[in-house]
């Protein structure tokens, strides 16, 4: 293993039928050809396509001093759409994967009683789940109380992942994830209640890196998004619904980021309490992370209500977009039986369809107006629907994307796809116009000591792998009626024959 700066080198890998825990080297050739995360992913899927994996894995610059470099992806097959798809992780959750050493964990088969993967200090385990039957708030509090530590990182699922209800999501610590393709009903039918992470390795550092990477992160916190924080900016460029950016206005207590991310896109609402309480009270739940402004707009017809539906749906972990859809469709226009009917969902193993929401490949539109642009990326069915359908903070003549609607989202497809391999937030890289192709490739030159990288071998790797998982897509779910705009399919051949 010679890239000692960026990885630690193993895979990790995990059979719940015999509950055996063992562990491959990632090989130089994976990480020459593929670079990492969703890519690997890819290759790592399908060397173990027979015992149906759900691979967690982290970028090349998974928490380097990058901006933006927290993510991992969940890659597996969505029972949403049947074809493999894509759900970053942010916050804290690749950094801990990494410090465990292990850069990737593929977790096979299906255990025959509810379990749970305590991944720690190059070590790994499957141990009996004494936290089924639990909510995700409940979940992660004992995870951390088992294992004594306030530090752990949890991806976990509550009721409706144990009933394996096609709504179900994984979820990140206590406030849900980018997970909009099922991945907590996998985890559901694996009997796997979570994956607990905690680490303390380190990685070297190359010279001049670090401060190539703070010139980097000076250059964009004076950027486009200078002045500029919060979920609320990023609903004004969408353009979601203004009842729902009042709610973000009035509630707004403090806006939070990921490790290392110059936008803090994470806003913290209360409304147990006065939205200007600054210091620590007795209210012991005062309000809800805004993770997914999709979920929370899709909440928007309950009003000031809205952020509470979404925690509830974090507590069961429920996908909230869908979730509001379904809600909204029962005619439930209150809190109270928005609530109940959250909870039905939980329970209901009803397919999406068959509820009467055709939500497959355009899994969760956002709710806003479609362009073609914006449809024609949802429709996709690889990368996550949580993260917004174009460029956000910025506009689009920043990024110098294009101007039809096919350069657009041919240009965001590709922008994602690096977000996905590299391991960086797929929302900040829509952010940040200053992070150019360029920039990211000669960052990969000076950690990996690869002279003769460049951005068109960067490029070449994201092309290779669209084209890939595009080709694999065929045939994938239906797409939402609300994306079926005029030109859909004719611009879905042409983003294909862009990455051919
Ligand atoms: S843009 Fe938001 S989700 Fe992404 S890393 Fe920054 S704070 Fe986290």
């Amino acid at each position: 293993m010679d890239y000692i700066n960026n990885y630690t080198g193993n895979i990790l890998i995990v059979d719940l039928e015999s509950g055996k825990c063992d562990q491959e080297e990632l090989e130089n050739e994976l990480i020459d050809g593929y670079l990492g995360g969703a890519a690997i992913n890819l290759e790592l899927h399908k060397k173990y396509s027979a015992k149906d994996p759900l691979i967690i894995g982290t970028g090349l610059l998974t928490s380097t001093f990058v901006p933006g470099s927290c993510a991992a992806i969940i890659t597996g097959k969505s029972p949403i759409t049947g074809k493999v798809a894509n759900a970053p992780l942010t916050w804290q959750t690749g950094i801990e994967l990494k410090l465990t050493g292990f850069d990737f964990a593929v977790i096979l088969g299906k255990s025959a009683k509810p379990v749970k993967l305590w991944i720690h200090d190059g070590l790994a385990d499957v141990e009996d789940s004494g936290e089924w039957g639990k909510d995700v708030w409940e979940t992660v509090d004992a995870l951390r109380h088992n294992y004594g530590d306030d530090m752990v990182e949890a991806i976990v699922i509550g009721p409706a992942g144990e009933n394996c209800s096609p709504l179900a999501q994984v979820s990140e610590n206590y406030w849900g994830s980018k997970d909009k393709f099922g991945f907590g009903k996998v985890m559901g039918e694996k009997k796997l209640k979570a994956v607990a992470l905690r680490g303390l390795s380190a990685f070297e550092v190359a010279d001049g890196f670090f401060d190539e990477c703070t010139t980097l992160s000076r250059e964009i916190a004076n950027g486009v998004i200078k002045g500029k924080q919060g979920a609320g900016e990023i609903g004004k460029s969408l353009k979601i619904n203004e009842g729902v950016l009042s709610v973000i206005q009035e509630m707004t207590h403090r806006d939070n980021a990921c490790f290392n991310c110059p936008y803090p896109c994470l806003t913290f609402l209360k409304y147990r309490e006065s939205a200007k309480e600054m210091k620590s009270t007795d209210v012991k739940e005062p309000g809800c992370l805004i993770t997914d402004l999709s979920g929370l707009a899709a909440f928007g017809f309950l009003g000031k209500d809205a952020p509470q539906a979404l925690e509830q749906c974090f507590r069961f972990g429920l996908e909230p977009t869908a979730s509001a859809m379904l809600v909204e469709k029962a005619g439930k226009k209150d809190l109270a039986a928005a609530k109940g009917e959250l909870e039905n969902l939980t329970k209901s193993s009803t397919g999406l369809k068959e509820a009467g929401l055709p939500h497959l490949n355009g899994v969760s539109p956002w709710p806003i107006t479609p362009s073609l642009d914006t449809a024609l990326v949802q429709a996709l069915g690889i990368f996550s629907n949580a993260v917004p359908p174009q460029v956000v903070v910025a506009s689009p003549k920043d990024f110098s994307t294009g101007d039809s609607a096919q350069a657009k989202a041919a240009f965001w497809a590709k922008r994602q796809a690096m977000a996905y391999i590299l391991g960086i937030c797929p929302i900040f890289i829509l952010t940040a116009p200053e992070m150019t192709e360029e920039k990211l490739a000669g960052l990969i030159k000076i950690t990996m000591g690869w002279e003769n990288f460049s951005v068109e071998k960067l490029s070449g790797i994201c092309s290779k792998y669209l084209s890939e998982i595009l080709a694999m897509q065929a045939g994938a779910g239906e797409i939402h009626p609300s994306l079926k705009l005029d030109g859909l399919e004719a611009g879905m051949q042409q983003i294909r024959s862009v990455f051919k």
